[in-house]
Order: C-alpha cells, then sequence, then structure tokens
C-alpha cells in the first residue's frame, strides 16, 4: 500500500519561489568586483533569476544543457545558481583557480554550452574561448555599458542587457527530482579531474540537512557569509539552505583579506560565517594586532582542511564565537559529518569538550560511515582503529559524470581517500589521506600532474611530490627528484620548467634533490617512506 501523501518533486526553484514569497525583504549584499557593496533582497533574486530562466528560453539549449559560471560569490551569481538549474539545465560552477588549459579541458568535457564570467577573468575566457567550440554564448557579469570591446571574443554580451528584456515572471517546469541539477570538478587522484553531478533530489535533501540545529544551524534569524567560494562545491550548499529558511546572505566577492571580510562582518552583523582555514588565519591576523572584536558573529563553520587547535582556541576563548569542524568531500555536496556535542557532553570540562570539538564531527542524518582495513573488513568504532573511510547517502556520488572507468563505489559504499577513526560516541576523526593529493588554501594540487611536469624535464629520472606543512596554506607541494646519471638540473631551473604549464599556486615551493626514491615491491613509490626520510625538512622560508 503506497502513502496518501501529496507526491511534489523536490526542485531548486521551489526554494527561491519560498524565499520570495515568505522572506522577500530578507537582504542578499554582494561585494561586487567593481569594489563597491550592492544591496538586494530574496524577492530581487527571485525576479532576476526569473528572467534568466526566460532569457535561457531563448537561447535553443535542451533539458540538461550545462550553463557554466566562473565567478566570484556576488549576486549575480546567486540568480543563475537558481534561474539555471530551476529551468532544467545544469549550472556548472567552474573554478577560476586552475589553469585556463585545465579550465578549458573541464568546460569541453562538461560540453558547457554558455559561460557566465566575472569580469575578473576576462582573461582567461581570452586565452580559452577558442578552444571551446561548444560554447554558444559568452556572457560577462556586468552591466552593458561595462563590456569591454575589443576582446576578440564573438558572441559576448553583459549579463544585464541579456536579461534585461526578458519577462520576471515564469511557470518554473515541473519535472523528475532526479534530474541533474549543478555539477563541480574536482582534481582526480589518477588522471583528469572528475565531476560529481548532483541532481535537484540531493541538493534539497542536503539543504534540509545542512540547516539542522546539530548542523549548521541556519534559521531566518542568521545573517551568513559564506567565504568558501560558490565555485567549490556550491559554497557548502549554503545558498540552498539559506533559501530553505530565508537568511540574509552577505557575499564577499573577490576580497577575502582579513580587513575586508572583517569590515562585511561587522558591517552587516554576520551571525554565521563558513570557510576553509587558511582564510580564517587571515582574517585573525588582521584582527590580532588591531584589538579588534566581533559584535554579532555566534558561530563558523571551518572545514576543508583540520581546523588548528590553536584557531579554534582563539576563536572560542579570545572571541567567544562557537567553532563547528566540519568534514566533506566534492563527492558528498560536501557535508559528511560536523562537530557538536552531545547532551551527555555538556557538563564536560571545557578540556573534554575541546578534545570532542576538535574531531571531524558526527554523521549527519543521511549519511552512513564506516571504516575498513584494505582488505574491506569494518574496523570498531573504538577511537583507536583506524581504516579508510566509506560513506554513503542519497547526497553522496554513485558515479561521476561521463566516468571512463567503472563505478568508484565498493559494495554501495564510496571510498573517501581519506584514513579516519571513529569512536564509540561516532566522533571520526581523519588520521592521514591514502589518496595522492596536495591541499593548499582548500584546492587541490594534484601529486601526479606535478610528477609528471618534472618526469618530462630531459635531466629528470624520477620525481615524487609530497605535501609539506604550511602555518598559512595548510600544506605546500614540494618535489623530491632523481636526476638522470651524468644530466644536472638546478632547483631554480626546475621551478622555472613549470611556469605556464600548471597555475602559478600549484608550483611547487622547492625541490629536493635525493639519490633515491624508496620504492615498494610493485615499483610504486612509497611516499610514507619518503615522509620519514625528509624528517627535519623546513619549506623555504619557515
Ligand atoms: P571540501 O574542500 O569542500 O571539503 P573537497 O572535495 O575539495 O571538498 O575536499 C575533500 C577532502 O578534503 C576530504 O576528502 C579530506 O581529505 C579533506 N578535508 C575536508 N574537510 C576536512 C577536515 N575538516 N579535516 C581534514 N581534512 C578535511
Amino acid at each position: 500500500m503506497l502513502g496518501l501523501m501529496q507526491s511534489h518533486p523536490l526542485s531548486i526553484s521551489s526554494l527561491i519561489e519560498f524565499a520570495a514569497g515568505k522572506h522577500g525583504d530578507t537582504e542578499i549584499v554582494s561585494r561586487r568586483v567593481e569594489g563597491d557593496v550592492h544591496r538586494s533582497n530574496w524577492a530581487t533574486v527571485a525576479k532576476r533569476a526569473r528572467k534568466v530562466a526566460n532569457a535561457l528560453g531563448g537561447e535553443g539549449l535542451a533539458f540538461s544543457d550545462r550553463v557554466a559560471t566562473l565567478a566570484w560569490n556576488g549576486y549575480r551569481h546567486l540568480e543563475l545558481y537558481f534561474g539555471v538549474s530551476g529551468v532544467g539545465q545544469v549550472l556548472h560552477t567552474i573554478n577560476p583557480r586552475l589553469h585556463p588549459d585545465q579550465i578549458a579541458w573541464i568546460a569541453n568535457h562538461a560540453e558547457d554550452r554558455m559561460v557566465c564570467f566575472d569580469l575578473s577573468f576576462l582573461p582567461i575566457i581570452q586565452a580559452i574561448h577558442a578552444k571551446c567550440p561548444l560554447v554558444r554564448k559568452w556572457v560577462a557579469l556586468c552591466e552593458a555599458k561595462a563590456l569591454p570591446t575589443e576582446t576578440g571574443i564573438p558572441n559576448l554580451v553583459s549579463y544585464e542587457a541579456w536579461i534585461e528584456p526578458a519577462p520576471d515572471q515564469f511557470d518554473w517546469p515541473s519535472f523528475d527530482e532526479n534530474s541533474a541539477s549543478s555539477m563541480c570538478y574536482t582534481s582526480g587522484t589518477t588522471g583528469n579531474p572528475k565531476a560529481a553531478l548532483y541532481s535537484h533530489r540531493s541538493t534539497i535533501l542536503h539543504a534540509y540537512a545542512a540547516a539542522l540545529p546539530d548542523v549548521m544551524n541556519i534559521s531566518a534569524r542568521d545573517a551568513i557569509l559564506p567565504v568558501v567560494p560558490m565555485f567549490h562545491v556550491n559554497a557548502w550548499g549554503i545558498p540552498y539552505s539559506a533559501a530553505a529558511t530565508g537568511a540574509k546572505l552577505v557575499f564577499p566577492g573577490p576580497a577575502l583579506d582579513g580587513q575586508s571580510v572583517y569590515e562585511l562582518i561587522e558591517g552587516e552583523g554576520v551571525t554565521f560565517a563558513a570557510g576553509v582555514p587558511t582564510v580564517w588565519q587571515m582574517l585573525l591576523g588582521h584582527m590580532k594586532p588591531k584589538g579588534l572584536k566581533f559584535s554579532t558573529l555566534q558561530r563558523t563553520v571551518i572545514g576543508g582542511s583540520a581546523c588548528p587547535p590553536a584557531m579554534m582556541d582563539t576563536f572560542m576563548k579570545d572571541y567567544g564565537v562557537t567553532v563547528l569542524h566540519a568534514w566533506g568531500m566534492t563527492e558528498l555536496s560536501p557535508l559528511g559529518t560536523l562537530g557538536t556535542l552531545k547532551f551527555k557532553h555538556t557538563r564536560l570540562s571545557h578540556e573534554d569538550q575541546r578534545h570532542i570539538l576538535l574531531k571531524q564531527g558526527r554523521c549527519i542524518y543521511g549519511i552512513d560511515m564506516k571504516i575498513v582495513d584494505d582488505e574491506g573488513k569494518s574496523q570498531p568504532h573504538d577511537g583507536k582503529a583506524f581504516g579508510n573511510l566509506m560513506v554513503k547517502g542519497p547526497w553522496v556520488v554513485r558515479d561521476y559524470y561521463k566516468a571512463d572507468g567503472p563505478s568508484p563505489l565498493v559494495d554501495g559504499w564510496f571510498p573517501t581517500g581519506d584514513v579516519a577513526t571513529i569512536d564509540p560516541d561516532g566522533y571520526m576523526q581523519i588520521t592521514d589521506r591514502s589518496k595522492d593529493v596536495i591541499k593548499s588554501g582548500g584546492e587541490w594540487i594534484s601529486s601526479i600532474d606535478i610528477e609528471n611536469i618534472a618526469m618530462a624535464h630531459e635531466a629528470v629520472a624520477m620525481a615524487a611530490c609530497v605535501g609539506m606543512p604550511h602555518p598559512k596554506w595548510d600544506e605546500r607541494p614540494i618535489v623530491v627528484v632523481v636526476t638522470k646519471p651524468g644530466a644536472t638540473v638546478t632547483r631554480e631551473a626546475l621551478l622555472a620548467f613549470y611556469e605556464g604549464k600548471i597555475a602559478k599556486w600549484q608550483v611547487p615551493d622547492d625541490v629536493v634533490f635525493v639519490e633515491t626514491i624508496p620504492l615498494g615491491a610493485t615499483g610504486k613509490m612509497l611516499k610514507t617512506k619518503l615522509r620519514e626520510q625528509l624528517h627535519g625538512y623546513r619549506l623555504p622560508g619557515l
């Protein structure tokens, strides 16, 4: 027997209509690329999202065609979030920090039909447009009068001119809630980047979950500053949860320095902010010497990399701001766990609570989690045994978009590439990473790319890339090199060899020349051994 309740497909368009109808005058504030602070509200965002939907209707796109963005956090990007997905197309948020060749590869792989970009990224578009034959229209996120001339880019329009003639009324279509809504590429540990393809259903379920009190506790009483970029896993889903609750949004645009972020927090009464440790490092670095305090900030979610204990202490003790340590992945939309206490912990000493909160947190309802050994055998949840972290749930990928290999799932579980313990209360703690990648300032650097480029140098016989701890960027890559017999190359020459091949921030900080790199039985480089060998090494300048 089926239940007798109404069956409405979950849809992203319903979020924006709810926000507009019930919280229309709640503000959406954005620092723009132009430098000024722009004020909008949910009603206006909805009107303009409907204009986007109507304008898209004139572009001859098919259902599920990809519309890409290369944009900072801001109101126009938000309008595209709802307009593009709402009409049934797929919003493809591209990471502008990648090298233009990587961006072109991603845009072609996704088969993007349109690309909407902030003017700060015009040089990237000029570098890639000729390599992206499938893109029919390039939309600069600016006023008509700000559109640069003689860019060499065909079919270039300003966003404002594009949506201006379109009506602000639109009947959102209803379709299967499992239809694709947005996509985000993540650096592959082997081979090319891979895309998580989210659905309306997965996005809405994640939006509900993210707003729960034990998760981000998002409500209509919040003013939220997502410093985490909208091109990085949909700013951790905050735009959707904010619409579902009617929260105020405050967007930092391109200005992520400590002073700009602090001014926005204070000026807009921000109660909740989200970002990776590196941005909080910059914010605290700005505040401390000036003796500045927060007057409205209540909590901050820190994730993407482990939250350093000193950072948690500073926020909690010096500023009275609750730190929520979060763990997630692009493949998980991204939230998996969040660090909040249980009732039985509320009377513990501050030190004991701190010990719990520094872990990566407990599963959100919707996510199931286990740790397994290399043979796939489940390990106990005793807080001591560690194993490969596996997850499943309705907002976890089951496959990558246009994957060229088998599904990543093992018996229905997604292997995260993280190594963790889980304690009897369910708190997970990351202890290591089995995937061969480096995370710097919240963004991935592929060790394999770094190694392949070094190996292309005529003097290099073998190269291994490892991450070294860094106080600001969390990790920075170095490349360990064995030269060919009789061949020489200097550190400077090898670093110069990277120029133009990858983004500047992905270039290793140092080259370490060694006689041999430890290898395993199958000839695989043993990075753990290599790291032991490098014990005592310090990055240049530290
Ligand atoms: P995001 O940066 O939004 O978490 P990514 O897909 O870019 O998403 O990165 C996911 C990976 O980042 C995880 O598999 C893990 O290795 C690392 N990571 C994320 N959050 C944490 C955390 N709180 N502590 C340690 N590592 C983390």
